[in-house]
């Protein structure tokens, strides 16, 4: 697979083999979105770097208010993620609460984050506007945690999704506020967010980021795992508008036409011109959704099949994720190590 292309916050990747870090909560099954905005650039960032990707089971409190799921959404998260084509041997693959040292950092880095910055974040008012009656401080505090996750772990880039530009933005004032404040102690991450697809769109609703757990429509997105004639189904209903013209757009009209072009670029590779022409000639939107159905079948296709290997064993992952929890824990000590000494704590008693 090659690397696809990527919008870095400073210069380019780097060619020796530096980290990567990224996680997802465990909210639910993962989406085209899910795939086009990060896991297809994990498969694809592996060759050049040392990943690591974590489950981040802690980040998915914050919007649950009982943790019902929260065992099976970790261990579908992990399977989800070895079928998508992750090389567990090379790379790290984890759940985030069995690396504790993250919590302590976070507190730490709560010290030097400025509180303002985080109730300024439109993703936290958006979250207030979603869960008026569950903010709670947790929430808040989303992207400290999510900077602790990515510092710990020494991170050089983060592929994400567009939601998270703001997110690593914060993640790159703490470290530097941490760095200047007690000496060199963290590398300072690049975002690295897809140039097509990193901001995936509901299907049932193009104004509206597809998302795991903020929906209740059964076509509001393309799960890896739906058999092909589901996902066919959703793309054929995926709400567009009464116009006939195919091309890309920033008319907010014409989200639902511009959602399915944009995938249909992130998973075929071809530049907009192309694509333009090549839909010049369709009869309508149902031509559209037709070939864009098919591309995304296609993608999913192998990841399917991996799955069906190995969805019954469970010894397999829960080796991968033992490993992976103690390869990270290795990692996380010695950072946390390092900050506890360039902060001036006193040094446990063994
Ligand atoms: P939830 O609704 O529970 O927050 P989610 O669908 O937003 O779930 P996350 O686990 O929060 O998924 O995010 C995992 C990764 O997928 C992140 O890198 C995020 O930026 C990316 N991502 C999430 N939704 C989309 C989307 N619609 N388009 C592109 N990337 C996405
Ligand atoms: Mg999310």
């Amino acid at each position: 697979m090659t690397l696809p292309k990527l919008e870095m916050q400073t210069g380019p990747a780097k060619t020796t083999r530096g980290r990567v870090f990224s996680g997802a909560r465990p909210t639910g099954r993962q989406h085209l979105g899910n795939y086009l905005g990060a896991i297809k650039n994990y498969v694809a960032l592996q060759d050049e770097y040392q990943c690591v990707y974590s489950i981040v089971d802690l980040h998915a409190l914050t919007t649950m208010e009982l943790t019902k799921g929260l065992r099976e959404n970790t261990f579908d998260m992990a399977l989800d993620w070895l079928a998508a084509g992750i090389r567990p041997d090379e790379n790290i693959i984890f759940i985030q609460s069995h690396v504790p040292q993250v919590t302590e950092l976070h507190t730490i880095l709560s010290m030097v984050t400025p509180l303002g910055k985080l109730t300024d974040l439109p993703t936290f008012k958006e979250k207030v506007r979603q869960q008026p009656h569950n903010v709670n401080y947790g929430l808040v505090g989303y992207p400290v945690l999510m900077a602790a996750d990515i510092l710990l772990y020494h991170a050089d880039a983060v592929p994400v999704g567009d939601d998270q530009r703001q997110h690593l933005e914060l993640t790159r004032d703490v470290a530097q506020r941490f760095n200047h404040l007690f000496g060199e102690t963290f590398t300072i991450p690049e975002a690295m967010i897809p140039l097509s697809g990193g901001r995936v769109m509901g299907l049932d609703d193009p104004t509206v980021k597809m998302s795991k757990s903020e929906t209740s429509s059964e076509y509001h997105a393309v799960y890896l795992l739906d058999p092909p004639d589901r996902a066919r189904k959703k793309i054929m209903r995926a709400v567009t508008d009464s116009g006939r013209d195919i091309s890309f757009s920033n008319d907010p009209e014409r989200a639902g036409v511009n959602n399915l072009l944009e995938i249909y670029e992130a998973l075929t590779g071809k530049s907009r011109s192309e694509i333009e022409a090549h839909f010049a000639a369709a009869r309508g939107y149902g031509d559209l959704k037709s070939e864009v159905a098919d591309v995304v079948i296609a993608a999913l296709e192998p990841i399917q099949q991996r799955y069906r290997e190995i969805t019954g064993a469970q010894d397999y992952v829960d080796s991968v994720l033992a490993k992976g929890a103690e390869r990270a824990g290795a990692i996380a000590q010695s950072t946390l190590d390092a900050v506890r000494d360039k902060m001036g704590f006193m040094k446990a008693y063994s």
